[in-house]
């Protein structure tokens, strides 16, 4: 269908699609398997990273590849010390003539047993120069090797393992963007909108699934969707899940028209990711004892629907760079 190269360049093999785009085809897949949105959210921001900022040849060599889903890219951001603050990265690249030798560990890296290349972020200057220090290199997944597996909550379809590397050799041609700007140049990605847009798909999914079992479930001579109380929180679960859709559409709409989006981006992944709790939560009740088990699909909403607040950066940073974005403003 297209989807693993929805939002790169036609010239490419993409679809040329934009960020709503993206965003209707994330909340589809996040409603059947919200691990697999994921993935493909992931891939799609290392095939950006190379669209927006390689060189013509390496959009050339990978973005075909990579619209077609034949090459697959991971993201090597976060590590034990760099979680909420990217600039504690500690994985250094050293330059070695035409070389760099790259060392260090990454952790959570989504999709790394299926993945191709990791885009990695390692430190290419002095801590002085932060956050201009960081540079990024796409580096073959077999360089690493697995230190640690988890157990997750949630997402577990998909691993997100603890990888380290160990004066792996990267020719200077898999460096993507200028040294020391790759870090600082994420900001002016838009991919982010993926993760209200996944929250989205699993409030959806699980107001679907309540208004199906509780028509069909029958207690005291009656359906439960009779019972008034019920009826006005489901109301209530609409009312989260059209304001998150919304929110996350404006979003992505104001990135596919060029504005700032700093403010857009916070509300929506705070907003969307924090109703998707509250939903998944409420129609685990709603289906009583049987929404406890894996016999429905519930309890697994509910797992996943939990990542969202953390992954692509805690909500309390959102809230602060919401606040500083208003704050800013006014004294503008
Ligand atoms: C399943 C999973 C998949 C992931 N996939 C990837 C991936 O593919 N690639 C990748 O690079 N990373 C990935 N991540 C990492 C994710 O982005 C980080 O977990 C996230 O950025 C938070 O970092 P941390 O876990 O170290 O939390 P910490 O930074 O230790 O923060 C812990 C808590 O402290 C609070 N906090 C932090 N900062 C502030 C603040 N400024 N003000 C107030 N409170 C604050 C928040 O409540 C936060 O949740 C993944 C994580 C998980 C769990």
């Amino acid at each position: 269908m297209g989807v693993t190269g929805l939002t790169l360049p036609e010239e490419y093999g993409g679809e040329d699609g934009s960020l709503v785009d993206l965003v209707f085809a994330i909340e589809e897949l996040s409603a059947a398997m919200m691990p697999v949105a994921s993935t493909l959210a992931l891939h799609l921001g290392v095939a950006t990273v190379i669209e927006q900022f390689g060189t013509e040849a390496q959009r050339e060599e990978f973005l075909p590849s990579m619209a077609a889903y034949e090459t697959v890219g991971a993201l090597g951001l976060s590590e034990e010390n760099a979680g909420s603050d990217k600039t504690g990265i500690e994985t250094v690249a050293e330059r070695d003539g035409d070389e760099w030798l790259l060392s260090g560990h990454k952790r959570w890296v989504t999709n790394f047993f299926d993945a191709d290349y990791v885009l990695t972020y390692a430190k290419t200057g002095l801590n002085s120069e932060a956050p201009n220090n960081i540079s990024a290199f796409l580096v073959p997944a077999e360089e690493f090797q697995v230190d640690h597996v988890w157990d997750t909550l949630g997402a577990r379809s998909v691993k997100s393992p603890k990888v380290s590397l160990a004066d792996a050799r990267v020719p200077d041609d898999r460096r993507i963007g200028e040294v020391g700007e790759a870090y600082v140049r994420r900001g002016q990605l838009n991919t982010g909108v993926n993760v209200p847009a996944r929250a989205v798909g699993l409030a959806r999914a699980a107001l679907e699934d309540v208004i199906e079992y509780t028509s069909d479930r029958e207690q005291f001579d009656r359906p439960l969707a009779d019972f008034q109380g019920l009826r006005w929180q489901v109301a209530d679960m609409v009312k989260s899940l059209d304001a998150a859709r919304l929110l996350t559409l404006r979003a992505a709409d104001a990135a596919d028209r060029g504005n700032d989006t700093t403010r857009e981006f916070a509300v929506a992944k705070i907003y969307a990711t924090e109703k998707a709790v509250d939903v998944t939560n409420d129609a685990l009740q709603l289906h009583g004892g049987i929404g406890f088990t894996a016999a429905q699909d519930v309890e697994r909403y509910l797992r996943d629907a939990r990542l969202l607040t953390i992954a692509g950066g805690p909500n309390a940073v959102h809230r602060d760079t919401l606040a500083d974005a208003v704050f800013s403003r006014r004294v503008s």
